[in-house]
């Protein structure tokens, strides 16, 4: 089956001209920003934008100023042939594909950073990153001026983040947050999975399988939340994951967990697992 893919824009330009003729016949633009390598995870945005509006821009970048210089910006997968079959099966209206250089040009120097939010969990281990998450989300959203922009919970920090930093500078967008895609056996899809070996892909699953169990056992006695989370670092490390973070947070201001469950609370991880880093979270039931 060859469906055809959307046109490719490269520039800036030509992706304001694209959104300008939509917009004059009083279309709405939804906008999915991706670092491609794209799974059902991603189709999962696309389909939500489809939803809510009449054409669909899904941009791919792999942002170098989100990775840090011992990370995999390098190896990254980039499958350009396999990602616009992927937008051809979803009917994406444009995909924006720009050059580093379209987006950082010799001179480049705005750095934007969200206080507070990017500081825990992630942006603990990762010096710099939301700012590069921040900074290029930022971008896109004012070239292409969409109604709203869709992203996923799997990111669940980098979700708060654009949602903050839209509100913050009054960006006028709505932004989506989309509930994450998992294998059968639970593993959360992610571009990264590709770099598991066989045997690590039969660990993996445990991660989400801890955050469920850890989650329930919170749910039931919010007051032994700090032991419940202890043992559970403790049996992940068993089953081969180095945990990196496991912490209760506030779902919405990513405050440290009060121990009340009358607001909605997030379990939110990182670990390793050989060279892949893998995150993932799940909202504590409700009491
Ligand atoms: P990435 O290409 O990894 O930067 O991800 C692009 C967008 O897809 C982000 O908003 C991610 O949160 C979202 N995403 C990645 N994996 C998943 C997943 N398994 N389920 C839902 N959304 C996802």
């Amino acid at each position: 089956m060859s469906t055809q893919h959307p046109p490719i824009v490269h520039t800036v330009a030509a992706l304001r001209e694209a959104v300008a003729g939509w917009r004059a016949r009083r279309e709405s633009v939804g906008l999915v920003p991706t670092m491609g390598a794209l799974h059902a995870g991603h189709r999962a945005l696309m389909r939500a934008a489809r939803a809510r509006n009449s054409r669909v821009v899904v941009s791919i970048f792999v942002n170098p100023k989100q990775f840090g210089p011992n990370e995999d910006f390098a190896a990254y997968p980039r499958p350009e042939g396999a990602d616009l079959a992927v937008l051809a099966e979803e009917a994406a209206d444009l995909a924006f594909m720009p050059g580093v250089e379209e987006v950082y040009p010799p001179g480049f120097t705005t750095t934007v950073a969200v206080a507070g939010l990017t500081e825990g969990l992630c942006g603990a281990h990762r010096p710099g990153h939301f700012d590069g998450v921040a900074t290029v989300v930022a971008k896109l959203l004012i070239q292409t001026a969409p109604d709203s922009a869709y992203f996923g919970e799997k990111d669940y920090q980098q979700l708060q983040i654009v949602k903050r930093l839209a509100r913050d500078l009054d960006i006028p967008v709505e932004i989506v947050g989309v509930p994450i895609v998992r294998e059968a056996d639970g593993l959360a899809l992610s571009s990264r999975n590709v770099y598991l070996s066989a045997a690590e892909r039969r660990i993996a699953p445990a991660l989400y399988a801890a955050l469920r169990e850890t989650a329930a056992a919170v749910a039931a006695d919010p007051h032994r939340a700090g032991a419940i989370l202890t043992t559970a670092i403790a049996s992940l490390g068993k089953a081969g994951l180095r945990v990196e973070y496991l912490e209760l947070r506030d779902a919405a201001s990513l405050a440290p967990f009060s121990g009340d469950l009358s607001r909605p609370a997030r379990l939110l991880a990182a670990v390793h697992l050989g060279r892949t880093r893998l995150i993932d979270n799940v909202p504590v039931p409700r009491a």
